[in-house]
């Protein structure tokens, strides 16, 4: 208690800095918002996120959930977590690539706040699309460069930018090793205003501009498994993830709902 106490007053006295006073369990999730995202979050006071614009978001409403059931529960809507729940379950940054045997558990990243994200990137109903640009990809299609759109906001094209960039400087071996995982699929995909795929109430990655999905056929998706027993798959190798999460991605292969195409701009859940 007397920590917390003692972080929040360093917090009010230092604004941002956050990054230079870790703890033993980690950042703590105030932290990683005021780091993640310095454009909008400037303090963490009387247990709310104070914005730029001087909103105050409280970050835990002490509401008790039952997270497995928040996933199975396709009606709950973004509203119903705070920015807290994002957390909930730990993000294996890093870590050996799941296994069919050694399956993720939980959907780190899954959970996006509507208090959070609505703030930073608009919210259903607005015209989000504005703040959208094509990024150049990697390889071709049909002999023209391939793009994506994703968001301005928070750097999200300048860091998939730098993904690209280091993909295309990969030594041979692995470019070869590439094809129908980045290369010759459908695909990519960016920006698309929808709800989450079976989630009417959730916007989705894309939705927000946040999210690329890197293939479009030759994935592997939880969704198109729902009528087979449990089996995590995926094709994507350990090199990309480390690209993508180097730049403040998470991957949907680390979801026990795996999305293994699926690449999110979520540098809070990256922080340790
Ligand atoms: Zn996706």
């Amino acid at each position: 208690m007397l920590y917390k106490i003692i972080t929040t007053l360093v917090l009010l006295f230092f604004g941002v800095c956050t990054a230079a006073f870790p703890h033993d369990e980690g950042l703590s999730a105030a932290e990683r918002y005021l780091t993640a995202y310095p454009d909008f979050f400037v303090a963490y006071e009387d247990g709310c996120l104070r914005t730029v614009t001087g909103e105050k978001f409280v970050l835990d409403d002490l509401i008790d959930k039952n997270y497995d059931r928040m996933i199975v529960d396709t009606a709950a809507g973004d509203e119903s977590f705070d920015p807290q729940d994002a957390f909930c379950w730990e993000y294996g940054s890093g870590e050996p690539i799941p296994t069919e045997e050694n399956p993720p558990i939980g959907d780190p990243g899954r959970i996006r706040p509507a208090v959070i994200f609505n703030y930073m990137y608009g919210a259903p109903g607005t015209d989000r699309g504005k703040d959208m640009r094509k990024v150049r990809w990697v390889g071709s299609a049909g002999g023209k460069p391939r793009t994506v759109a994703v968001t301005t906001v928070n750097g999200v094209d300048k860091a998939l930018e730098r993904v690209a960039r280091e993909i295309m400087d990969l030594p041979d071996e692995k470019m070869q090793s590439l094809k129908g995982v980045v290369f010759d699929v459908a695909g990519p995909y960016g920006y698309f205003d929808r709800p989450v795929r079976d989630y009417p109430n959730r916007t989705s990655g894309h939705a927000y501009g946040i999210a690329v999905d890197i293939n479009g056929n030759l994935s592997y998706f939880i969704g198109s498994q729902r009528d087979e027993p449990y089996c995590y798959r995926n094709n994507v190798p350990g090199f990309i993830v480390d690209i993508f999460e180097k730049n403040g991605f998470i991957w949907g292969g680390r979801w026990n709902s795996y999305d293994a195409m699926h690449f999110e701009y979520r540098p809070e859940l990256l922080l340790k």
